[in-house]
C-alpha cells in the first residue's frame, strides 16, 4: 500500500481532558506520523465550513457547539495507508459501537463528543488537510 497523508483532529472534549498526548502516541504507535500539528479555537465560521457536508444533519447545530468549546489539536498524519488505518484506530463514530482498543472506545464520551476525527477517503483528505494547513506547515 502506497504512504498516504489524512486529516486528524483531537477534539475539544479530549484536549479539555488533557488528552493530546495519550491520543497521539496512539497515532505513533500504530506506525503514523504526526507531519503537522497545530492547535486552534476554531471560530463558529470554521467549523460550519469545516463541517459543511453535515449542514442538513439534525445534529449539525450541536456538532459545531462542540467543535467551538475549546482548543482542537489540527494534524496531518503519515503513513502507509494511512486513511483507512487512521479510520481503524479511530473506532466507530458512536464509542458505544466501538472495537476494544480503539480510541473512541477508550477516551469518546459520546456520539457527539467522541474526541477525534479522521478524514474517510483520499479525496476529504486532500480537502480537510488543506483547509487547516499550508503545504509549508507539512514537514514529512
Ligand atoms: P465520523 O466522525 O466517524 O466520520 P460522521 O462524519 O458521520 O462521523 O459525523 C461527524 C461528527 O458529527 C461525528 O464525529 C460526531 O462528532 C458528530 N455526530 C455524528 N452523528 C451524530 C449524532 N447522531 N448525534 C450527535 N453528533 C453526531
Ligand atoms: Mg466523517
Amino acid at each position: 500500500m502506497a504512504i498516504e497523508r489524512t486529516f486528524s483532529m483531537i477534539k475539544p472534549d479530549a484536549t479539555k481532558r488533557n488528552l493530546t498526548g495519550a491520543i497521539t502516541k496512539v497515532f505513533e504507535e500504530s506506525g503514523l506520523r504526526v507531519v503537522a500539528s497545530k492547535r486552534v479555537w476554531m471560530s463558529k465560521r470554521e467549523a460550519e465550513g469545516f463541517y459543511a457536508v453535515h449542514k442538513e444533519r439534525p445534529f449539525f447545530g450541536e456538532l459545531v457547539e462542540s467543535m467551538t468549546a475549546g482548543p482542537t489539536i489540527v494534524q496531518v498524519l503519515e503513513g502507509e495507508g494511512a486513511i483507512l488505518k487512521n479510520r481503524e484506530i479511530m473506532g466507530a463514530t458512536n464509542p458505544a459501537q466501538a472495537a476494544e482498543g480503539t480510541i473512541r472506545k477508550q477516551f469518546a464520551l459520546s456520539i457527539g463528543e467522541n474526541s477525534v476525527h479522521g478524514s474517510d477517503a483520499p479525496e476529504t483528505a486532500a480537502q480537510e488537510i488543506a483547509y487547516w494547513f499550508a503545504e509549508t506547515e507539512i514537514v514529512g
